[in-house]
């Protein structure tokens, strides 16, 4: 509505605000038009445009759309930092599982280590006393 000289709709007399079209056929081209849109008040700001010009902001226009559109797919900064403490949970539960795991192996090499030294012990003496 910041513009000079004021356009008028013909039928209630108020200011037209001055908008972009996006159309197919006129895209980057400002013009007047009522917000009553059914008062039919539409005046061109700017002349016709060139059919490569015409092309080239179209082409503009999409890419614009379709990277705003998937920009919307993407996560916010809040599904991040909500992401980021579930990896931090997942983390300590996984390193608890690593550490029992661990302990269970330990044991075990342990076990293997003491089962195998009984039986020699226990036949070293029996051969001592058989001997
Ligand atoms: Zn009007």
């Amino acid at each position: 509505m910041d513009y000079e000289p004021a356009k008028n709709c013909g039928l209630c007399g108020k200011k037209a605000p001055r908008w972009i079209s996006w159309s197919p056929a006129n895209p980057g081209r400002r013009y007047y038009s009522c917000v009553e849109a059914q008062h039919g008040f539409v005046e061109w700001h700017d002349g016709p445009t060139t059919p490569f010009l015409c092309d080239l902001l179209g082409d503009l226009r999409d890419k614009v759309w379709m990277l705003e559109e998937e920009a919307t797919q993407l996560p916010t900064e809040n599904d991040v930092a909500v992401l980021r403490k579930e990896l931090e949970k997942k983390t300590i539960v996984i390193s608890e599982i690593v550490a029992r795991c661990e302990k269970k192996v330990e044991s075990q090499m342990y076990k293997s280590m003491i089962y195998p030294l009984i039986l020699f012990l226990a036949g070293f003496v029996a051969g001592m006393i058989l001997s």
